[in-house]
């Protein structure tokens, strides 16, 4: 038997009605919050991801699954949502009305990673994107809409860590303080920190290995280092997030896996993952647009790991499936006759369902219980004769005679 590659899951239909909670809520937010949805491809040019998200970085180093197309040129599944969302805005000319400039999105993303509990290689993101405005209070509302979204889905114990990673200049401040921090210690690093220590040194805040965890612990605080713009732009963010009662905790080791970022970065986790705590993070990543051709136009965006969500989410949060009616027709023309009714109360739109494989009555009703129907509608020869069928309720298994040509608006009075 063929089976799935390592690291991608099939979400079975015991899941579904869950990642349909998680989705619509998603949307319900974002709506309230004025974005609206994009939908871009799958696969993109890999030259668009190794340019935004940065060389250096785990994605475009390792994990990023890239192949060449017929024709020659490179295509990479795409690793995260942000870069094909800037393409798009950019290629559509969005930036330019206020409709348009606040964006969202669904979908896989693909990542080359040692799959693992809430780590996998094809996982599924909910991203939002608002592209155009500088003001500290549309990071507030980034942050505030993430916040609502998850406590709407009901997630406990939750932690909101923010950091500024200032900008480009004050980062290169930072590097060199940090640098010289680092460097008589660098060789005890394993050695993905010390090629980050020439090619990206603030990555090493960002190393998940134990050794290099403890010997950052005294590092330099970005946030003691950010120009006096920057500062103002963190602390209004800070002041925001307090009127607005959501509780944070300030983290100046939250540098971000991806270059783009400038100034806000935050994260949300959870102590009930274990080690993959984080299920939304984001930031300011005010250069990205400009990197990619756009003109300068700063943004702001978040991407919650869908997987992640779904391992925190409290049984039966979500609503139960539908309530159905179950058509239980037989004989010869009890059973066409059913087929019919079953068409024409869809076509009412109520949820009905029947049993092809089931030939008698007892094995009818058996697979409307196992269905969880709420009514079953009896139609055998004797039925037909008369002209009236049995409705059922499932549940107090109290059955009342109908005249056929009722049924329809009695059941959908039932239903209402
Ligand atoms: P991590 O530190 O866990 O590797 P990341 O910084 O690479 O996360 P982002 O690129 O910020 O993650 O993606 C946003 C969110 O997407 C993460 O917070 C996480 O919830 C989810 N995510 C990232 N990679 C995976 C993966 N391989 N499998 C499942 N979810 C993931
Ligand atoms: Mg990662």
């Amino acid at each position: 038997m063929l089976r799935s590659i390592k690291g991608v899951k099939d979400l079975l239909p015991s899941q579904t009605p869950s990642w349909h909670h998680m989705e619509a809520t998603a949307r319900s937010w974002a709506g309230r919050y004025g974005f609206s949805e994009i939908r871009i491809p799958i696969f993109e040019l890999t030259e668009l991801f190794s340019r935004s998200i940065g060389g250096a970085t785990d994605i475009v180093e390792k994990e990023m699954y890239t192949f060449p197309d017929r024709d020659g040129s490179s295509l990479t599944l795409r690793p995260e949502g942000t870069a094909g969302v800037v393409r798009a805005v950019l290629e559509h000319r969005l930036l330019d009305s206020i409709t348009t400039r606040k964006l969202f999105y669904f979908g896989p993303m693909f990542r080359h990673e040692r799959p693992q509990a809430g780590r996998y290689r094809q996982f599924h993101q909910f991203g939002v994107e608002a592209f155009g405005i500088e003001d500290p209070n549309i990071d507030i509302e980034i942050i505030s809409l993430l916040w609502n979204y998850f406590l709407d889905l009901e997630l406990k114990d939750l932690t909101l860590h923010l950091n500024s990673i200032g900008t480009q200049q004050d980062r290169e401040r930072y590097i060199q303080e940090l640098k010289k921090f680092l460097s008589p210690n660098i060789s005890s690093f394993c050695g993905n920190c010390q090629r980050r220590f020439t090619a990206n040194p603030l990555r090493i805040l960002d190393c998940k290995v134990p050794f290099c965890v403890e010997a950052t612990h005294q590092a330099p605080s970005i946030i003691d280092l950010l120009s006096n713009d920057s500062g103002a732009h963190f602390q209004k963010i800070l002041t925001g997030l307090k009127d607005l009662n959501i509780p944070f905790t300030i983290n100046p080791r939250l540098v971000r896996g991806l270059d783009y970022y400038s100034r806000t970065t935050f994260e949300i986790t959870s102590p009930h993952l274990g080690s993959q705590s984080t299920i939304g993070a984001g930031g300011r990543y005010d250069s990205l647009v400009e990197l990619l051709q756009g003109p300068p136009t700063p943004a702001v965006g978040f991407a919650v790991g869908l997987e992640r969500v779904s391992l925190l989410l409290p049984e039966e949060s979500y609503p139960p499936a539908t309530p159905c009616v179950f058509l239980a027709g037989f004989g010869t023309q009890g059973k066409p006759e059913a087929f019919k009714l079953l068409h024409t109360l869809r076509k009412n739109g109520i949820t009905a369902e029947t049993d092809h494989r089931a030939t008698n009555l007892k094995a009818l009703l058996r697979s409307a219980d196992k269905l969880s129907a709420k009514y079953s509608i009896i139609v055998g020869d004797d039925e037909i004769q008369s002209g009236i069928v049995i409705l059922r309720n499932m549940e107090t298994k109290e059955q009342q005679s109908i005249p056929l040509k009722d049924l329809s608006e009695k059941i959908m009075i039932l239903f209402q």
